[in-house]
C-alpha cells in the first residue's frame, strides 16, 4: 500500500467501520456493509479470494516498478561513465 492511500484511509477512518464479514471498510452511518451485504456465503468466499488476489497483484506491481526504477537508475549511471 502506498503512502498516499494510507493517508487517505487514516483521514477517513473516523467515518468508516470495518466489516467483520468481508474485512473491507464501509461508512459508519450504514447498518449493512456495502460490499458484502448482498452476497451469499459462496459469493463472499469468491469475493474475498478476489480481493486477496488484487492485493497480491498490487504488491507485485510495486516490486516490478521498484526493480524497473533501479534498472533505469543503473543504466543512467553507466551512461554517465
Ligand atoms: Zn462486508
Amino acid at each position: 500500500m502506498s503512502m498516499g492511500v494510507n493517508t487517505i484511509w487514516r483521514g477517513k477512518s473516523s467515518k468508516l467501520q470495518r466489516c467483520k464479514r468481508c474485512e473491507r471498510h464501509f461508512a459508519k452511518d450504514l447498518d449493512n456493509c456495502t460490499h458484502c451485504s448482498e452476497l451469499n456465503e459462496q459469493q463472499l468466499i469468491a469475493f474475498k479470494a478476489d480481493y486477496e488476489k488484487q492485493l497480491e497483484s498490487n504488491a507485485s506491481l510495486g516490486r516490478y516498478l521498484l526493480i524497473s526504477a533501479i534498472f533505469i537508475a543503473g543504466l543512467l549511471l553507466v551512461s554517465f561513465l
